[in-house]
Formats: C-alpha cells, sequence, structure tokens
C-alpha cells in the first residue's frame, strides 16, 4: 500500500545514514517476509531535485548510484560529482535528440521504450566504444500518463532491441499506479513479473538476468513481495520533493 508518510528532509552525512539504514531495514524485512533473499534487492537512491553539495554527504553515507528522470539535471550533477565516482541511472523518459548525453555519462539507463531512442542511444555508444546496462520500461497501469511499452508489444520489442550489441537488456522497469488502492498497485507489479517470466520462457537470451525495477518510495514494500530486485527510492530518503510528480508524468 502507499503509506502516506512525511518524509523528512535530510541533508547531514549523519541523516543519510540513519535513512538509508532504515529504508535497507524496510527492504530486507520486504523479502524476508516473501521468503527471498534480502540481497537480491537492489536500492537505487533517487537523488532528482536535490543539489549537489546534499548529494556528497550521501556519497559520504554510502550511496554509489543516483537515480536522475532529467538528462539536464544529471548532465549538471554527473559534472559537479565527478571527483566523488558516483555512478549515473536514468530513469527517466530520453527523448532521441538527449541520446548522446546519456550514452555519454551514465552506467544505465532503465526508461527504454522505443526503437528509436535504442539505434541513437547504440549510435552513440558504439562511437564511444562502450556499453551501457538497459531496463525496457513498461506501462503497467495503462495510465495514459506514464511513459513505457503497452505489454503486448514487448515480446517484439525485446527480438528487435537484440542486434544493438551495446544495449545490455537486464530486465524489465515500470511505475504503478499512482492509487491508494493497494490491490490495484499489486496488479502492475505483478503483471511486470509476469511480462518478465514469459519473456524468459520465450528466449531467456533477450532479458538477460530478467531484473525487475519496480517499487518508489510509498510502494516499493509491494514490490519486493511481487519480485522487485531494485526499488527507486526518493523522498524516503531525501525527503519531500516540492515539485510534483506531473512535472515527470505529465498527464
Ligand atoms: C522520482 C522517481 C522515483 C522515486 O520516487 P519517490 O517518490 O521519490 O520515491 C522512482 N522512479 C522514477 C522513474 C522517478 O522519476
Amino acid at each position: 500500500m502507499r503509506v502516506v508518510t512525511e518524509y523528512p528532509a535530510a541533508s547531514t552525512v549523519d541523516d543519510f545514514h540513519a535513512n538509508l539504514a532504515v529504508i535497507r531495514a524496510r527492504i530486507d524485512d520486504a523479502a524476508r517476509a516473501a521468503g527471498r533473499d534480502p540481497a537480491e534487492v537492489r536500492l537505487l537512491p533517487v537523488s532528482k531535485t536535490v543539489e549537489s553539495d546534499r548529494l556528497r554527504n550521501a556519497v559520504a553515507a554510502g550511496c554509489d548510484w543516483f537515480g536522475e528522470n532529467k538528462v539536464q539535471e544529471v548532465k549538471r550533477k554527473h559534472g559537479e560529482l565527478a571527483d566523488t565516482g558516483v555512478k549515473w541511472s536514468v530513469i527517466g523518459h530520453l527523448q532521441t535528440n538527449k541520446a548522446k548525453d546519456v550514452a555519454a555519462l551514465a552506467d544505465e539507463f532503465q526508461a527504454l521504450d522505443s526503437l528509436r531512442v535504442a539505434a541513437a542511444l547504440d549510435r552513440r555508444l558504439q562511437t564511444l566504444g562502450r556499453g551501457i546496462d538497459v531496463l525496457v520500461q513498461v506501462n503497467t497501469s495503462s495510465e495514459e500518463s506514464k511513459f513505457g511499452l503497452h505489454p503486448d508489444d514487448l515480446a517484439g520489442f525485446l527480438t528487435e532491441l537484440a542486434p544493438f550489441s551495446s544495449l545490455r537488456v537486464r530486465g524489465l522497469m515500470t511505475l504503478a499506479a499512482l492509487s491508494a488502492d493497494a490491490e490495484r498497485v499489486r496488479g502492475c507489479f505483478a503483471l511486470l513479473r509476469d511480462l518478465r517470466d514469459r519473456a524468459r520462457d520465450t528466449d531467456p537470451d533477450l532479458i538477460g538476468p530478467g531484473e525487475l525495477s519496480m517499487g518508489m518510495s510509498g510502494d516499493f514494500e509491494t514490490a519486493i513481495e511481487q519480485g522487485s530486485t531494485c526499488v527507486r527510492v526518493g523522498q524516503a530518503i531525501f525527503g519531500a520533493r516540492a515539485t510534483p510528480d506531473s512535472h515527470y508524468w505529465p498527464n
């Protein structure tokens, strides 16, 4: 269920230590409750809207990856935090004309949902002589405001991705419905797991390890119950965001 909580702001290294420990413990508990190994679930801290001076403290508290939704923002922070060696996961919708920035600075791209973007990314990556991990984003909520492939288009898309050798497909990503209805949220996560299982049955080579990136501050425990291997958590680590979600998922 989406727990409605106050997300207290965190800025010092101690704040981040404390918040990370709480979230990690909740992840571990959720995994054990589902009969899973907690080590299977990665915590990706989502740092959008958080300025680099605070992110430095989060790095000092142990963060070695940040997830960012917008290319302009990750570009700036990548420069500001270059000395820390922190890695960047781009988790937001990408326009073809920004593919070169993602190819240059991201270690992972979690929102792949078009062949045009795949082709543009692959071309840039081939030029740079590097590859990145990618997750295919699926729209499991049927909400028009969400990006991602229609579930019916996934199998064909995975087949068409195979020739892009710089894109290492690791699995799938989704955002659940923004709903207080726990069953509806659970259904979105269950659908992604189902799609992953079916893709594996069809051709395991096309989906790599079959990771499932699902779950955010308000719903990560449900996502772990449904098989998540990567939770993307922003506000519960960094504090409440002033920017409304509609900025990231336009209606
Ligand atoms: C912002 C964002 C998150 C994290 O949301 P929180 O509510 O801050 O935990 C997860 N995934 C994506 C794609 C995001 O843009």
